[in-house]
Parts: C-alpha cells; structure tokens; sequence
C-alpha cells in the first residue's frame, strides 16, 4: 500500500478522528449484528493503547440529512463499551460547540463516539465547511471505514484536506492488501462467484474479472434469469433486468473469447406464485431450467446446480464471492447460499485464499458458521466491488502518500 497508515504516525496525547463503519442494523435500541463493530476494533485498540484521544465517527443508514433518533448511533456507543471492556462517550451532535468541549475534555486513551453524520446533509455532499468542521475536531485523521471509501463525503474525503495528517487504519489497510493482491497477482485457477439482483450492479465488476484472466465465472442469484431471458429462455415471473439483455449477451462472448469459463445455473428451485407472508410455509420444488414455464418464480440454485459450482472450486486457488444464490433472506431459498459458503469454506481447508464480499454473501458465511475458516470477510459491499473492477477509491485516494 502507498498510503501512510495508523501505525506511521505518532498518537500519544492526539486527537485522533477515525471514521469507522459502525452501518449495523440496530432494532429497539440493541446492534443485531457487530460484525462492522468488531472489524474497527483493532484500529480502536491500536489507538487507545498507544494514548490517542478517539474520536470516532460514522454513519447508519439513510436519515436523509435529518436528525432521526430511528438511525442515532447512541445504541453502538453502549455495545462497542461492552466489547472494549471501558466506557464509550456519546457526543449528541458530530460538529458544534457542545462536540468540542466533548473532545477537549478527552484524556488519553478515552473513547468518543459523535452522533451519525448523516443527520447533517453537508455530509454527503461533502461540503467544505462542514469537512472543515469535522477536521477542527482533531490533529490526526484515520480512516478506517472500508465500507464507505467508495464515496466522496465530507467524513471521508474533504477532511483530508484541512488536517495535518491522513492516514488508512487497520481494518483500511488490511481490505487493500488482500483485495490488492487479488487483482494484481492472483493465484491460478481463479474463480469468481457472483450472485444477487443486478447484473446492472456487477458489470464493472465482471468485465475486469475477465480482463484480469478469472479461469471460471459463476453466476447465480436472479443476475442469471437475465442472461436466461436474453438467451430465449423461458424464466416465467423470475427477476429479470430486461434493459441488461444485451449486456448479457456482451458478457458470453467477451468470456467465451477470453477463454473465461461461463458457468449458469441448470436448476433452479421455484414456486408458482409467491406472495411472501412471514410464518406461512411455501411449497417449493426443484426443476431443470429448460422446464421452467410461465407462472414459475425461480427463487433459487437447485441442489444439481450447487454441486456443479462445487465442483469448479475443487482445483480453485483463489476465490472471490460476492452476491446470494437466491432469494436467501427466506427459507428454504437460503440453501443454494448456504451451499456455496460451505463449498468456499471447504476451498478454503484446502489452501485456497478466499475472498467474500457483500453484506448477504457475509451474513451466509455466518449463517453457514463457515467465517472463521474464510481467508478474508471484506466489510465492503460496494467498495469491495469497486476496487475490485480497478477504480479508484475515492476514501483512500484523499490519505496521504507514504
Ligand atoms: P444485489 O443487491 O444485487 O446484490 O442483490 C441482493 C438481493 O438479491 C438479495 O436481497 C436477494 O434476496 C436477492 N435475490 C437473489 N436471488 C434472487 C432471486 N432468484 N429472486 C429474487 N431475489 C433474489
């Protein structure tokens, strides 16, 4: 990396801004999944032990330039206290006066977290003198908020211009080397899974993959009715992005030149009519893609299908996953999900370096309980998938050059 981080620059007795990426899900006031959380820590820890003053900041959700106590980060200050082992102090607001007498009266080692900055709109649009606001609040500015580095905002980016130092923190620099590594030099085969909604989402994406030599190319999740329906197929009710057809029908020829293998799925699990009413059970049955018909909703990989792209992992040396095979979040369409993840988990024992990016492909791995075996969870959806089709960041562009 040829960027200053955390561990270049002195901490003792400064102020340290760390923009953190603590966009967890939080329901009646408790944080329902930390995993965000936890990947800040070893910046935090870094910090605090070497006596820096922490300040951190972030934001959660879409409160739309208003303050909303629905996305007030107060309930992350309490669980992050809990994992830290010592008290978190909450700042009400992330810029004023009340703030800045929060942070003068900071001693070493003590940790503040300000309130969401997306209550304020200047965030987001990165504006100069809200960025100059934020940067008044501190003497060394750390960014450690992978998830968010793919946009230009106030926290992430103008900042940088009006504090001394900029620098990537762990969680920053530990994205970069393994992702870094993936595209510049990867080990051979290389295969790449991609799954979800959109193949509007992921074309940046794909064509660098095939740019960069990916040996194999898995596409599940409804991403692959599209491709169907451009071929001829029937896909009945599926999700299809009829304007992406043609993209589609780019992205076979480009791979078939490029000697990328192309793998689809060949089954699929449907149901006839989905309407879904949470506590009611859906009769689902697996079928062949050619036998799908015009009332059908595919909602799933089949089992044929989750063997077939186990099967072209075997031999696999490096794996990125980014993307559900289904509609995951509902049973039993989590299935062909939770089979991919333990089929790059078991990639994984057998010396792979495996890479899962993206909120849904993550929650599987834990779901599947599989994450402790996976060589690298990326806390980026969008910023992994960024990197990954070789743009640059717009977070990690504004730090300093070594
Ligand atoms: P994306 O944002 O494009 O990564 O898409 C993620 C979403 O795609 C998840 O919410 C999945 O439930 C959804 N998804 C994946 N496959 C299907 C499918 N076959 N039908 C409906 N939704 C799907």
């Amino acid at each position: 990396m040829n960027k200053l981080s955390i561990k270049d620059v002195e901490l003792a007795g400064k102020r340290v801004f760390v923009r953190v990426d603590f966009n967890v899900p939080v329901k009646d006031g408790k944080v329902e999944d930390d995993t965000r959380i936890r990947a800040a820590l070893p910046t935090i820890e870094y910090a605090t032990e070497r006596g820096a003053r922490v300040i951190l900041a972030s934001h959660l959700g879409r409160p739309k330039g208003q303050r909303n106590e629905k996305y007030s980060l107060r309930p992350v200050a309490e669980h992050l206290s809990e994992l830290l082992g010592k008290p978190v102090q909450f700042a009400d607001d992330c810029v004023g006066d009340e703030v800045k007498r929060q942070v003068d009266a900071l001693k070493d080692g003590d940790v503040l977290l300000l309130e969401n900055l997306r209550f304020h709109p200047e965030e987001e649009k990165n504006d100069d003198a809200f960025a100059a606001e934020l940067a008044s609040l501190c003497d060394v500015y750390v960014n450690d908020a992978f998830g968010a580095a793919h946009r230009a905002h106030a926290s992430t980016a103008g900042i940088t211009k009006h504090v001394g130092q900029a620098v990537a923190g762990l969680l920053v620099e530990k994205e970069l080397d393994y992702l870094g590594r993936v595209i510049s030099n990867p080990e051979h085969p290389f295969v790449a899974i991609l799954g979800g909604a959109k193949v509007s989402d992921k074309i940046p994406v794909i064509n660098a993959l095939i740019d960069r030599k990916v040996d194999r190319l898995l596409i599940g999740g409804a991403m692959a009715y599209t491709f169907f329906k451009a071929e001829g197929f029937t896909v009945g009710k599926s999700l299809v992005e009829n304007e992406m057809m043609q993209t589609a029908l780019d992205i076979k020829r480009r791979a078939e030149e490029s000697g990328v293998e192309l793998l689809l799925p060949t089954d699929h699990q449907v149901v006839d009519s989905y309407e879904p009413v949470k506590g009611e059970s859906v009769v689902a049955k697996t079928i062949p893609i050619e036998f799908t018909n015009a009332g059908h909703v595919g909602l799933d990989i089949g089992v044929e299908t989750a063997a077939h792209f186990s099967a072209a992992l075997q031999d696999a040396k490096t794996i990125i996953w980014n993307g559900p095979m289904g509609y995951f979040e509902e049973k039993p369409f989590d299935q062909g999900t939770i089979a991919i993840a333990h089929a790059v988990a078991e990639a994984a024992d057998r010396g792979a370096t495996v890479i899962v990016g993206g909120g849904d492909s993550v929650s599987a791995v834990t779901q599947a309980g599989v994450s402790e075996r996976i060589t690298h969870i990326s806390t980026g959806g969008g910023a992994t998938l960024e990197f990954l089709a070789g743009d640059t960041l717009p977070g990690v562009a504004a730090l300093n050059d070594k």
